[in-house]
């Protein structure tokens, strides 16, 4: 039978960045967390997956002896400006749907252990991250994320992959502890624009910006409008904040050519405008969390981070997909985003779309003016500017 010591050396031939190995035993820990946090999870199980079922391997293998992770360094090459802070960079190279090449370094992993009388399975629910750290692979960030313990420059910029066995191999040694410098004093948790942290190790997925951005239910609630700031896709910050990550970070990486020449398809004012075609053509298979029946979401997110630039140069756009969209949710985002830029362009523009405003979209015109409230008219400006000169005068004169 094959050796431990052949895996690896086949892992690492076929590009993965470490490989570890562990038990087939179930994930007992992480059982104790989904039956307390069940409300946090529950909506996975309406998606199909069932968390508590990946937790015992033996579950959707019988047959599982040990688990072999693999680790994959999704960040070797720098992203565009343009798309960096907007989208999560591990969505740039997601290579799922388009069977890209980890996908096609998998299936060759898997292959050379069925030559070897080895089956395999990979389970999509089974805890990948939980499994990684117990094949010593890496420890964990009170960003819920895992750190490598030997690539990547020690950071999370890592994908792991549980590769679920029917041949028993010799584990290695867990490493399933937290390792944050205590001087970092949690900047990942101060960080969390929508408290998605809520402390160490603990996240609310629901109000993780990342699950908000794909698959929130309805108009993004007004709360959350603004923390969410600029990310359309996804978010990093919790990594980009993080010390850990500091030295991947700053490295010169080479420029990722293929998601340059895509970049000009992810301009803010493209994705809200496009149609189907448009999308079914630029944007899809990648992000692949949005459909293409759900414009909606992509409309929306866009217009939200339309507004939070405060640029007034997105008016006209924005105006424009109010009136060419017949969704609510993008209509009532556009509005709101108006209002969001603020001045008198955006009372103007107000104004005009407000005639043309029914239900839900009319209250978001309606609240978008009334947070911009009364512009300063010319007169009371004038008096502003007199009484700054004055303070200014008398400064002058006292100093
Ligand atoms: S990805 Fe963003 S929203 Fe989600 S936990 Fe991290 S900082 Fe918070
Ligand atoms: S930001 Fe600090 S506390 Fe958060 S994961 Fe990084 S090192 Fe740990």
């Amino acid at each position: 039978m094959i050796t431990k010591r052949e895996v690896i050396e086949q892992a690492k031939k076929l590009g993965f960045d470490d490989i570890g190995f562990t038990t087939a035993d179930s994930f007992e820990a992480q059982q104790k967390v989904l039956s307390e946090r069940h409300e946090n999870y529950s909506w996975l199980n309406e998606k199909g997956m069932d968390l508590m079922q990946g937790t015992d391997p033996k579950n959707s293998f019988p047959e599982a002896r040990s688990i072999i992770v693999l680790v994959n360094n999704f960040f070797h090459h720098s992203f565009p400006a343009s798309l960096v802070g907007k989208f999560g960079r591990c969505y740039l190279d997601d290579d799922r749907v388009t069977r890209g090449d980890l996908y096609r370094r998998t299936k060759a992993f898997c292959k050379f252990l069925l030559e070897n009388g080895i089956e395999t399975k990979i389970p999509s629910n089974l805890p990948h991250r939980l499994a990684a750290a117990r094949a010593g692979l890496g420890t964990y960030g009170k960003n819920c994320l895992l750190y490598s313990n030997k690539v990547a420059r020690l950071s999370s910029w890592i994908i792991v992959m549980g590769v679920v066995v029917n041949h028993e191999f010799e584990p290695d040694q867990p490493t399933s502890v937290e390792d944050c410098p205590k001087w970092c004093k949690s900047t990942c948790i101060v960080a969390c624009p929508t408290n998605a942290l809520t402390r160490n190790r603990t996240i609310d997925p629901r109000k993780c910006i990342s699950f908000l951005s794909y698959y929130g239910e309805g108009i993004t609630p007004l709360e959350l409008r603004e923390p969410m700031g600029m990310w359309v896709y996804g978010c990093d910050r919790c990594q980009n904040v993080c010390p850990r990550n500091e030295a991947w970070l700053a490295q010169d990486l080479p420029a990722d050519k293929a998601i340059e020449e895509r970049a000009k398809d992810f301009e803010l004012t493209k994705l809200l405008h496009m149609d189907v075609e448009y999308f079914k053509k630029r944007i899809w298979p990648h992000m692949f969390y949005i459909s293409a029946d759900e414009l909606w979401r992509w409309k929306m997110n866009v217009a939200r981070v339309m507004g939070n630039s405060h640029d007034s140069m997105y008016i006209h756009d924005l105006v424009r997909a109010f009136s060419e969209n017949d969704d609510v949710r993008v209509k009532g985002m556009t509005a709101w985003a108006i209002g969001q830029i603020g001045g008198s362009k955006s009372v103007e523009a107000l104004n005009k779309i407000l005639k043309n405003s029914v239900g839900m979209p009319r209250e978001e015109v309606l609240l978008a003016l009334r947070t911009i409230g009364p512009l300063p008219t010319r007169h009371a400006t004038l008096n502003r500017k007199n009484m700054i000169m004055r303070k200014a005068y008398s400064l002058r004169v006292l100093s």
